[in-house]
């Protein structure tokens, strides 16, 4: 299927790219690895008179540590998230993960800053974002801001990225010493989305968990963080008890929608399934 004509943008700079944004005003689009929007375009669900490409602006790729904080630029394939040495000795759930996304074509082009500004709840990084306390620089018009991963995501497709802005950059603390996580998605086949997805990042002291977060893929129309599930947990000892209150917590605030993965019901079982091996996957690789 061939997508609709428009007019091709390659700017140099970011802030070519958001002058290009503020003249074309909403006919524009910003084009990354092309793998959700062309796809969109292709089905007539989006038709951009233009596409503004970011992939020559060389700024936007890379990862690199800014003290204890992994700064990773928007346009990074998830094929870079896995070969990344920074990623696996700092952040290794984000290497992980990548692996489970797709396919190893679309990983070669599909990017972590479009797979976030897309706002798609079943794509990966946003739950995993959420776990991470990452923290997005977005560069707009008036300059650059910093949002958390927090309270970006608003619903499916919508975000707080303003039509005149450009993501630049993911920021993720590094783990702390003796953190566990782990990424649970049940798909029906490699490079399937999520039926169901649940990331997990904790700390612990003596068998009391310390620092805990939980994040949901594809089980609402956001992706979501499970703070009452976290909260079964935080300063509790880890034990089946607890860990069964924080699935039935984490399940109750799950609203999927029926598709061909299955219905409601099944996705909310798979919901719990999937918390219940992340977190016990999580516990057991912290210290
Ligand atoms: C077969 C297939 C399977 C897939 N499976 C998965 C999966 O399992 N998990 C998963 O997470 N994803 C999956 N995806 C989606 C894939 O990861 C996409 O690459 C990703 O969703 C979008 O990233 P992109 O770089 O391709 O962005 P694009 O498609 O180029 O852009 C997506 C949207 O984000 C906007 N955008 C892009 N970059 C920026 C930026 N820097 N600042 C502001 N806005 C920006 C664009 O304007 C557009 O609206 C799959 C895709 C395919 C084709």
């Amino acid at each position: 299927m061939i997508p609709p004509k428009f007019d091709y943008h390659a700017p140099k700079s970011v802030a070519e790219a958001v002058a290009l944004l503020g003249s074309l005003g909403s006919e524009a689009k910003l084009l990354a690895g092309g793998h959700s929007l062309l796809p969109m375009m292709k089905l007539r669900f989006a038709q951009p008179a233009h596409l503004v490409d970011l992939n020559g602006i060389a700024d936007l790729r890379g990862i690199c540590l800014d003290g204890d904080t992994v700064v990773i630029g928007a346009m990074t394939v998830e094929n870079d998230l896995i070969a990344s040495d920074l990623l696996r000795e700092r952040v290794p759930l984000l290497g992980e993960a990548a692996r489970l996304i797709a396919d190893p074509q679309v990983r070669n082009r599909g990017t972590i800053g479009g797979d976030i500004a897309h706002g798609d709840p079943g794509n990966d990084h946003p739950a995993l974002s959420l776990v991470l306390d990452a923290q997005f620089v977005l560069q707009g018009p008036n300059g650059r801001r910093t949002v958390a991963a927090n309270g970006f995501f608003l619903g499916t497709y919508m975000t707080q990225l303003e039509e005149s802005e450009v993501m630049v950059a993911i920021r993720v603390p590094s783990f702390a010493k003796g953190t566990g996580w782990a990424y649970e998605k049940l798909k029906r086949k490699t490079g399937d989305w999520a039926t169901a997805g649940c990331a997990v990042v904790l700390r612990q002291s003596g068998g009391v968990v310390t620092h805990i977060r939980i994040g949901l893929t594809n089980l609402a129309q956001t992706a979501l963080r499970a703070e009452e599930a976290e909260q079964c947990l935080l300063n509790q000892p880890f034990n089946e008890a607890a860990v069964k209150r924080a699935v039935a917590a984490a399940m109750a605030i799950t609203d999927p929608a029926e598709d061909l993965r299955g219905d409601p019901e099944y996705k909310r079982a798979m919901a719990g399934v999937m918390v219940q091996r992340a977190l016990n996957n999580a516990w057991a690789r912290s210290a």
